[in-house]
């Protein structure tokens, strides 16, 4: 079993570390924020009971460890607060809904509308953010994506 549920971002091979494993391979920086604790200019994120690791060095804006999710701050001040969001909710989907990128794209605009963080305007914010002509991450980006994502946050049914 892989570590990762995304291959555009492995960086430990099995056995899936704990948090506090994690934290402590990447040293330096690395943070553990207890759940419910974790915060998005302000606004408090939850992903169940999952923790949140600060990582500055994470190759990527976020990822999605098995029972935990990793944030990386410094790429996510380059981002507007709907973005961050949905990054967030993006790697929470990855959490209970499994490896599929389309999949985890729908629980977060299906949630940032429930939850009314994310407006029609801030969802053409994330289109913009993974549009491949400005994605500078191997996860974020495709157009197509953005295409399933605004059918979802239409859909009024919970996927
Ligand atoms: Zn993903």
């Amino acid at each position: 079993m892989s570590a990762t549920f995304g291959s555009a971002h492995a960086q430990i091979t099995t056995p899936t570390p704990t948090p506090d494993e994690y934290v402590a391979h990447v040293g330096g920086e690395a943070e553990l924020v207890p759940p419910g604790q974790f915060k998005l200019d302000g606004r408090r994120q939850l992903c169940g009971q999952r923790p949140t690791v600060m990582d500055h060095k994470l190759d990527d804006y976020g990822a999605a460890y098995p029972g935990f999710l990793i944030m990386n701050p410094k790429l996510l001040d380059r981002v507007s607060t709907p973005v961050k969001q949905w990054i967030y909710a993006h790697e929470c989907g990855h959490q209970f809904r499994g490896p599929d990128e389309e999949t985890a794209d729908c629980f977060a605009v299906q949630r940032g509308r429930r939850q009314g963080w994310l407006t029609p305007e801030g969802l053409e914010e994330v289109c913009n953010f993974i549009s491949p002509a400005k994605g500078d991450s191997m996860h974020f980006s495709g157009s197509h994506r953005c295409e399933y994502m605004r059918k979802c946050y239409a859909d009024p049914t919970v996927k």
